[in-house]
């Protein structure tokens, strides 16, 4: 008979309480881990909205100084076309007039830099007066857009035309024009001032911008009036779908956001801002590669290092689950071990019945518990008739043999999980029976003693010739103040008086102290 975890009578087992150690470690080494990811996804995204937003500020303050720019250049060059045009309309610009016209407009456009020239036109287009020493030959300049704006608006105020190449000499050019009335208020001709495109281009120049970066000016209706980098064919082209001016205007006159350039396609981050007194928005945008160039390779190294720091944790674990399962093993080991040991402790080698130790043991729990739940606890103690003859006339080997067969008569009539059958030494066995009153403890020595018959084994020194065994039972409900030495004297009597009575049969002590001696069962 092997003891089991759950035997009610085995001492209880250290290792069912045992923290699930493995699956500690791995939660924790999964959680150092997880932590980690945040940290490092936290910081990343920190610093890189940091980075962002420094990179929104300078995109800002150079939009602001880009519209400051824009503003005075076209300012200045409104601020003379206005004196001039009034000169014009006063004075009108006859054949008398020219010379002087023309020497005011050489000197004007001598002194503002950004100027490349001052033009008159008359009714039809043609050139009248230039700031240049030959007037230019050609068709003239009615199919321009800024002439036939002036000549199918009677708005006097500056209008400010798409870039375009001057007839005079090629040049980029971005036309401030004005209209020229009568005293009526008829269409004389147009006033214009070119400004040098690339004037916007030096100012451009002089910021520094990523090779990413872009600068841009234009006119509200999204044409594209300068720009860096400088792309000639690009120049005039409408900007109107882009994000810039179809998202980002129309909700602020000035912002920054990421877009993607419609000119090469680069994801940039476009500061904006629209003039107040001119149709002209100004934009710088800083490539977003660029931006968070630097916040690339912070994240490259913080991911390596967390990676290295995690490969070291995660090896760590390894080594330690390992240890924690080898310690497992040496501990299921000793624990096998300490059951072993157990086992033979408390067992009989010969016929696999628990000793007297574990009856002690269950003795001593049972009295407890019949004591506390008032429920009867029965003993039947069993002996071998005659076995000193059956040795001397079979010998020992044979005897034990007899032993064995016995007991597992004893052991099979045993059926509930709390009954306890025990070698108690030599030929006698105790059955001991929690929550069982006499009559049942009867029922089951009866049991016994025709099982053990059954198995007929010769006994030629028995008066039956077979191995018979008496019987011999107690009952009693525990106190809690009882006795196990007489608990077992009082069950050993009532065997005492089976032998007496004639053997192979049951006795019962009764609880007054009586004896009942049972009548042998027929065969
Ligand atoms: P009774 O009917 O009165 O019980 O007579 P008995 O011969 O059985 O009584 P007794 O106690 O005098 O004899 C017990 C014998 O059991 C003595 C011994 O030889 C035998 N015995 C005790 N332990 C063992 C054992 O482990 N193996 C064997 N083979 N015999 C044993
Ligand atoms: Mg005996
Ligand atoms: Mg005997």
């Amino acid at each position: 008979m092997l003891l089991r975890p759950d035997d009610p009578h085995h001492a209880p087992s250290v290792a069912s309480k045992r923290l699930p150690l493995r699956k500690a470690a791995v939660l924790f080494i999964a959680a150092v881990c997880l932590c980690l990811c945040g940290l490092l996804y936290l910081q990343l995204e920190q610093s890189r909205s940091h980075d962002l937003r420094q990179a929104q500020i300078a995109s800002s303050n150079l939009t602001r100084a880009m519209a400051q720019q824009a503003e005075d250049t076209f300012m200045k060059a409104d601020l003379v076309l206005t004196s001039l045009v009034d000169w014009i309309q006063i004075d009108g610009f006859g054949p008398p007039q020219r010379p002087r016209l023309q020497k005011t407009f050489a000197r004007r456009v001598q002194a503002l830099n950004q100027l490349h020239g001052i033009f008159l036109f008359d009714q039809k287009g043609q050139w009248v007066v230039t700031s240049f020493d030959n007037m230019p030959r050609g068709s003239g300049v009615a199919d321009r857009e800024y002439f036939k704006f002036h000549q199918q608006n009677v708005s006097t105020v500056a209008h400010i035309g798409p870039a375009i190449r001057s007839r005079e000499n090629g040049e980029w050019i971005i036309p401030v024009s004005r209209r020229v009335n009568d005293k009526n208020g008829q269409f004389q001709g147009v006033l214009m001032a070119g400004i040098k495109m690339s004037y916007f281009d030096q100012f451009f120049k002089s910021f520094s911008i990523d090779d990413n970066g872009s600068m841009f000016l234009g006119l509200t209706d999204g044409t594209l009036l300068a720009r860096r980098p400088f792309i000639e064919s690009k120049i005039g082209t409408s900007l109107a779908r882009s994000e810039v001016f179809e998202k980002f205007l129309p909700r602020a006159p000035s912002g920054s956001a990421m877009s993607t350039s419609l000119v090469d396609g680069v994801v940039r981050l476009f500061g904006y801002r629209q003039l107040e007194a001119y149709p002209l928005v100004v934009s710088a945008a800083s490539s977003k590669d660029t931006i968070l160039a630097g916040w690339y390779e912070t994240a490259f190294h913080s991911c390596l290092i967390v990676a290295l720091v995690m490969l070291g944790v995660g090896v760590f674990g390894w080594v330690f689950i390992r240890q924690v399962r080898v310690g497992e093993r040496v501990e299921a080991d000793l624990r096998k071990a300490q059951e072993a040991l157990e086992l033979i402790a408390t067992h009989d080698s010969l016929t696999g019945l628990g000793n007297r130790r574990l009856f002690e043991r269950a003795l001593d729990i049972e009295f407890g518990r019949g004591a506390r739940q008032q429920s009867a606890l029965s003993l039947i103690m069993i002996d071998i008739d005659f076995f000193k003859r059956y040795n001397d006339t079979y010998g020992h080997v044979v005897g034990d043999h007899c032993l064995a067969q016995v007991a597992r008569s004893v052991k099979n009539c045993c059926h509930r999980k709390a009954d306890l059958a025990v070698r108690y030494g030599g030929e006698e066995f105790a059955v001991l029976l929690p929550d069982t009153d006499i009559h049942g403890a009867m029922t089951i020595a009866e049991h016994i003693r025709r099982s053990v018959m059954d198995k007929n084994i010769k006994h030629s020194g028995s008066p039956t010739g077979y191995v018979t065994v008496s019987l011999g039972c107690y009952s009693f409900v525990p106190t809690g103040h009882d006795s196990m030495e007489v608990f077992i004297q009082r069950a050993d009597a009532a065997l005492y008086q089976a032998k007496h009575s004639g053997r192979n049969r049951s006795a019962v002590l009764s609880m007054e102290g009586g004896v009942e001696v049972l009548a042998r069962s027929d065969r």
